[in-house]
């Protein structure tokens, strides 16, 4: 399963693809567990329901670090546990989406290879490999390169970009 965001990422998730395709057979309701809602709930899904379905995608816990290989939960184990408890009631079919490798990225737009580095690096070091704020700081990068004047991406622009962005771990603390 392929996932495009804001037309500027594609997010290839194979293990997903199999689970979807596993419970739309079924015609189980699912629910997505996952660091990145935005990803399911506003991306272009490779292959959208063809009929009304229910499923949901919500946080692993509630700071939405628990589970993710690049960040750090500040969560206690009873919050974690209210938490599931609470979002996953009544649910028959979940899957885990918290690990999503640079490598499983393809960037649409033009970039250079440098840009290209610093982008991977970011990811995992301020965007927690979130693939939503990867997008935004693409489209960031994107705007700043057209107000110079130029069609590519370059490392510059993506530095510049990252300091207009959300860092993940700095503003822990979601919904209780
Ligand atoms: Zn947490």
């Amino acid at each position: 399963m392929k996932i495009r965001y804001k037309e500027v990422i594609e997010v290839a998730l194979p293990y997903f693809g199999r689970f979807v395709e596993v419970v739309r057979t079924a015609k189980i309701p699912y629910l997505v567990i996952t660091h990145d809602p935005e990803l399911f709930y506003q991306g272009k899904w490779e292959n959208p329901p063809k009929e009304p379905e229910v499923w949901d995608a919500v946080l692993p816990c509630p700071c939405g670090g628990f589970g993710v290989p690049t960040q750090s939960c500040v969560c206690s184990t009873e919050e974690i546990r209210n938490w599931r408890r609470k979002k996953f009631q009544g649910w028959k079919a979940v899957t885990e989406v918290t690990s999503i490798p640079y490598s499983s990225i393809r960037i649409l737009v033009e970039i250079d290879k440098e840009a290209h580095s610093l982008l991977r690096k970011a990811y995992s070091l301020i965007l927690g490999e979130t693939p939503s704020l990867l997008a935004e700081v693409v489209r960031l990068a994107q705007a700043i390169a057209k107000m110079d004047g130029r069609g590519n991406i370059k490392a510059v622009d993506i530095a510049e970009a990252i300091q207009y962005i959300r860092r993940v771990d700095l503003y822990k603390g979601g919904e209780r």
